[in-house]
């Protein structure tokens, strides 16, 4: 059989045992979802009215994740909220150094740097959590970005590659192996905060659907082959057993 057919082949067994065909782990159709276990953890990242249409770095669609992400983070125990929270005047702005304008670049100590429109000023409602995201269950709120010298697209390392923001310890001081990442944007804080949980150990993955890309100069693209490379596995909200 070939193996393209084997799902589906499988799938017509509905209900039916199917432990220990051609030494797959599999048990009924439900094995096509993956179940997040109470060692998981959901990582909602920078769902922010910043981030979503009518903000001050608005990515295409932002706004189209919180449905998602609302139907989806029920069946999780753990769940993480970070927040892009910039002193004013912070290093990541574009209004911060001379001659420059938003989406050009500049060198900064610890490297490149992708300057922006000023974001995510800590305390403004444009800070604030987008209005209509509901996880009540939310553990923690993860704030970063907030030295005024360093950006800090992941939620677990500042953009030095030096300073940890204390998440990696949270989660594994709670036993967290796994963590399903979602939110915005998909090829800056969303594909660094993958990548690092990867460098961190944990089994990885980004829900496409579930995270809006802004896409600079083809960085889409690029972030995927780079979680790819790293071992971030790309699902859908789909994948995910809600049941
Ligand atoms: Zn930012």
């Amino acid at each position: 059989m070939m193996i393209s057919s084997r799902r589906s082949f499988l799938k017509s067994l509905s209900g039916a045992s199917l432990v220990g065909i051609a030494g797959l782990p599999l048990v009924g159709a439900a094995a096509d979802k993956i179940k997040p276990s109470a060692y998981s953890a959901l990582i909602v990242v920078d769902v922010q009215n910043c981030f979503v249409t009518n903000g001050t770095l608005p990515v295409p669609k932002g706004e189209e994740v919180v449905p998602i992400i609302n139907r989806i983070a029920p069946v999780f125990e753990n769940v993480v909220i970070t927040q892009d929270w910039h002193t004013p005047g912070h290093t990541s702005f574009a209004s911060s150094h001379a001659g420059k304008k938003p989406f050009e670049t500049t060198k900064l100590a610890y490297g490149t740097q992708v300057l922006w429109p000023d974001h995510c000023v800590q305390g403004t409602e444009d800070a604030a959590l987008q209005k209509d995201l509901k996880i009540p269950q939310a553990q923690v709120i993860v704030r970063k970005g907030y030295h005024k010298d360093v950006d800090s697209y992941s939620a677990f390392e500042e953009a030095d590659r030096k300073t940890a923001t204390g998440l990696a310890g949270y989660l594994k001081q709670r036993g967290i192996r796994t963590v399903f990442v979602t939110g915005l944007a998909t090829d800056f804080c969303v594909a660094w905060t993958a990548m690092d949980a990867r460098k961190l150990g944990f089994e990885t993955y980004v829900i496409e659907d579930a995270a809006r890309g802004i896409d600079l100069n083809g960085s889409l693209a690029a972030a995927w082959k780079q979680m790819s490379a790293k071992g971030v596995k790309r699902i859908q909200s789909s994948d995910i057993a809600l049941g």
